[in-house]
Protein backbone atom coordinates (compact mmCIF):
# COMPACT_ATOMS: atom_id res chain seq x y z
CA UNK A 1 0.00 0.00 0.00
CA UNK A 2 1.44 3.20 -0.82
CA UNK A 3 1.50 5.50 1.78
CA UNK A 4 1.38 9.71 1.93
CA UNK A 5 2.63 11.49 4.49
CA UNK A 6 1.37 15.40 4.90
CA UNK A 7 4.15 17.75 3.86
CA UNK A 8 3.59 19.98 6.59
CA UNK A 9 2.89 18.08 9.35
CA UNK A 10 4.15 14.64 8.74
CA UNK A 11 1.18 12.90 9.45
CA UNK A 12 0.16 10.02 7.56
CA UNK A 13 -2.50 10.89 5.03
CA UNK A 14 -5.60 8.88 4.90
CA UNK A 15 -5.69 7.89 1.13
CA UNK A 16 -9.01 8.86 -0.32
CA UNK A 17 -9.78 12.47 -2.24
CA UNK A 18 -11.76 13.77 0.80
CA UNK A 19 -8.64 13.06 3.20
CA UNK A 20 -5.66 14.41 0.83
CA UNK A 21 -5.47 17.64 -0.75
CA UNK A 22 -2.73 18.58 -3.34
CA UNK A 23 -1.04 22.05 -3.43
CA UNK A 24 0.90 23.03 -7.01
CA UNK A 25 2.76 26.12 -7.10
CA UNK A 26 4.39 27.62 -9.74
CA UNK A 27 7.20 30.14 -9.55
CA UNK A 28 8.51 31.98 -12.30
CA UNK A 29 9.99 35.07 -13.77
CA UNK A 30 7.30 37.50 -14.53
CA UNK A 31 7.76 39.04 -17.87
CA UNK A 32 5.45 42.07 -18.73
CA UNK A 33 4.45 41.30 -22.65
CA UNK A 34 4.93 45.27 -23.45
CA UNK A 35 8.19 45.04 -22.50
CA UNK A 36 8.95 42.02 -24.71
CA UNK A 37 11.07 42.38 -27.96
CA UNK A 38 13.58 40.82 -30.18
CA UNK A 39 16.15 42.01 -28.42
CA UNK A 40 14.98 40.00 -25.48
CA UNK A 41 14.84 36.83 -27.36
CA UNK A 42 18.13 37.40 -29.78
CA UNK A 43 21.77 35.50 -28.86
CA UNK A 44 22.57 38.43 -26.45
CA UNK A 45 20.33 37.00 -24.06
CA UNK A 46 20.83 33.71 -24.42
CA UNK A 47 24.46 34.21 -24.02
CA UNK A 48 23.25 35.96 -20.63
CA UNK A 49 21.26 32.63 -19.18
CA UNK A 50 24.33 30.28 -20.53
CA UNK A 51 26.62 32.86 -18.45
CA UNK A 52 24.60 32.85 -15.75
CA UNK A 53 24.79 28.70 -15.94
CA UNK A 54 28.24 28.73 -16.16
CA UNK A 55 28.47 30.92 -13.14
CA UNK A 56 26.24 28.33 -10.72
CA UNK A 57 28.46 25.29 -12.28
CA UNK A 58 31.70 27.24 -11.22
CA UNK A 59 30.48 27.68 -7.76
CA UNK A 60 29.58 24.42 -7.46
CA UNK A 61 26.89 25.21 -4.54
CA UNK A 62 24.38 22.54 -3.79
CA UNK A 63 21.92 25.50 -2.94
CA UNK A 64 22.89 28.57 -4.70
CA UNK A 65 21.06 31.70 -3.11
CA UNK A 66 20.21 32.49 -6.73
CA UNK A 67 16.59 31.50 -6.96
CA UNK A 68 16.00 29.63 -10.55
CA UNK A 69 13.66 31.76 -13.00
CA UNK A 70 11.03 28.89 -12.77
CA UNK A 71 9.92 26.06 -10.41
CA UNK A 72 7.67 24.18 -10.01
CA UNK A 73 6.56 22.69 -6.47
CA UNK A 74 3.79 19.86 -5.84
CA UNK A 75 3.04 19.04 -1.57
CA UNK A 76 0.51 16.67 -0.03
CA UNK A 77 -1.46 18.01 2.63
CA UNK A 78 -3.69 16.52 5.36
CA UNK A 79 -6.96 18.40 5.96
CA UNK A 80 -5.93 20.25 9.09
CA UNK A 81 -2.98 21.76 7.10
CA UNK A 82 -4.62 22.37 3.65
CA UNK A 83 -7.31 24.54 5.92
CA UNK A 84 -4.29 26.14 7.42
CA UNK A 85 -2.48 26.80 3.65
CA UNK A 86 -5.66 27.88 2.74
CA UNK A 87 -5.76 30.73 5.60
CA UNK A 88 -2.30 32.19 4.78
CA UNK A 89 -0.66 30.38 1.42
CA UNK A 90 2.15 32.47 1.61
CA UNK A 91 3.40 32.22 5.23
CA UNK A 92 2.83 35.80 5.91
CA UNK A 93 1.96 35.08 9.21
CA UNK A 94 4.73 33.02 10.24
CA UNK A 95 7.02 35.91 8.01
CA UNK A 96 5.94 38.60 10.69
CA UNK A 97 6.70 36.47 13.79
CA UNK A 98 9.90 36.01 12.23
CA UNK A 99 10.43 39.79 11.31
CA UNK A 100 9.51 40.47 15.26
CA UNK A 101 12.01 37.69 16.91
CA UNK A 102 14.74 39.39 14.68
CA UNK A 103 14.12 42.85 16.36
ZN1 LIG B 1 -0.65 18.09 7.98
Amino acid sequence: MHHITCDLCGKEVLPGEDHRFVVKIEVFAAHDPAEITDADLDEDHLEAVSQLLRDVEDNLVEEPDLAPAYKKLRYDLCPDCQKKFLRDPLGKEAAQKFDFSEN
